[in-house]
């Protein structure tokens, strides 16, 4: 792996993360160089003087007997795999900080009634092209979480120091679209998938990325699985999952049009669109083959990295009722993109080291996208 090629963004945005504070798991307060915090972007005392303040203080109280208790503090960041709890904590945080811009909504509930949380970023022109960022729909894949909570970090905390091609989009942003799943992979089994639904007896889950309405169960079992214990089930019919019918119902109820649907999943390196139903070219092919060039080549760039760009089924294999081929045929969103992150080393466990060039890279592919929609003035032959 190659290291960062220089890009002033990257290495500033990598000093800024140099920042930690655990505190839940080893019970220590570690602050390295750098800031990352609410307290600092104010202004106000660093955060690093004012804990260190705080345990001055409460070590006074300490008898042999008494013990100071686990401390409640959880900051995000980009150096771990976070639960989700802190991932909402995160959210919350962000609307809390940055009103004018950030919203938090609930867009639906899981099987086992979690919230399904989605930030909104806008500056509420009227004129903007929506956006659409989501992750964690297979929930094992964590690094996807952890690269759009990034993407929203970034643009939210720099928002009038973006281009325009950022600023004039509103970003709805959706880390955790599976979040019975994601935290059944925190407590129960790192390498779960499907949702929590119960179908036919004992079997357990949905694959979500197969649930939705366009080319639902096409080819048989090569594009998802009739059979409930199977990791591919694609439920019993399509949007059957109230986490698909979520992403439905938001983006078909949506005032502002949508023009960029991005899911991110992992391990295989990859930036596909449809079809992944069928093997024709869907109508826009070129076009996108085009605009996921640009993003490989941003992330190429960056890190070094190469991610491939190809439909779906040219670099993969059927998939059938696919988010991307629903929000691509029906939603009408011209720029519809399933970006597989890293690594085809490490599968699903990617090492935390690599998170944060993880996100970096795919950041600068999705400014690299910003810029060249914008820039555009390609006519889809699938748009409204
Ligand atoms: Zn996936």
């Amino acid at each position: 792996m190659e290291l960062y090629s220089g890009d002033a963004r990257s290495v500033k945005r990598n000093d800024l993360l140099n920042f930690e504070i655990s505190s839940d798991e080893d019970e220590k307060i570690k602050a390295e160089s750098g800031t990352q915090t609410k307290t600092m972007a104010k202004g106000k005392s660093s955060p690093n003087s004012s804990m260190k303040a705080t345990i001055s203080s409460g070590l006074k109280q300490i008898t042999p007997s008494q013990k100071p208790k686990r401390r409640k503090i959880k900051l995000m960041n980009w150096k771990r795999y976070h639960k989700l709890s802190v991932i909402y904590s995160f959210l919350d945080d962000l609307e809390r900080d940055y009103p004018a811009i950030c919203t938090i909504s609930v867009i639906g509930k899981s099987v086992e009634g979690r919230d399904i949380k989605m930030l909104k970023i806008s500056n509420s022109d009227a004129s903007n092209a929506a956006v659409w960022l989501d992750a964690s729909i297979h929930s094992r894949e964590w690094i996807s979480t952890a690269v759009v909570t990034y993407v929203a970090d970034y643009i939210a905390k720099n928002f009038h120091k973006h281009s325009k091609s950022i600023t004039n989009k509103d970003w709805y942003i959706v880390p955790v679209l599976n979040p019975d799943g994601y935290e059944f992979t925190h407590t129960n089994d790192r390498m779960w998938r499907k949702n929590r639904a119960h179908h036919e007896g004992e079997s357990v889950g949905v694959d979500l990325n197969r649930n939705f309405s366009y080319g639902w169960g096409n080819n048989g079992d090569q594009g998802s699985s009739g059979d409930p214990s199977n990791v591919f089930y694609r439920g019993p019919a399509p949007f059957s999952e109230p986490e698909t019918a979520a992403v439905r119902d938001t983006i078909l109820g949506s005032a502002s049009p949508f023009k960029v649907f991005l899911s991110f999943h992992s391990y295989f390196e990859l930036i596909i669109f449809p079809w992944g139903y069928k093997c024709e070219p869907c109508p826009d092919y070129l076009h996108l083959l085009e605009a996921g060039t640009v993003m490989a080549r941003a992330i190429y760039e960056t890190t070094g990295m190469i991610y491939k760009v190809g439909s779906t089924k040219d670099l993969t294999y059927f998939a059938c009722g696919t988010s991307t081929d629903w929000s691509y045929a029906i939603a009408k969103i011209p720029y519809s993109f399933m970006i597989e992150l890293r690594s085809k080393k490490h599968r699903f466990r990617l090492p935390k080291d690599q998170i944060n060039e993880t996100c970096v890279e795919i950041w600068n592919a999705v400014m690299g996208l910003m810029d060249f929609i914008d820039s555009t003035k390609f006519k889809f032959k699938t748009k409204k």
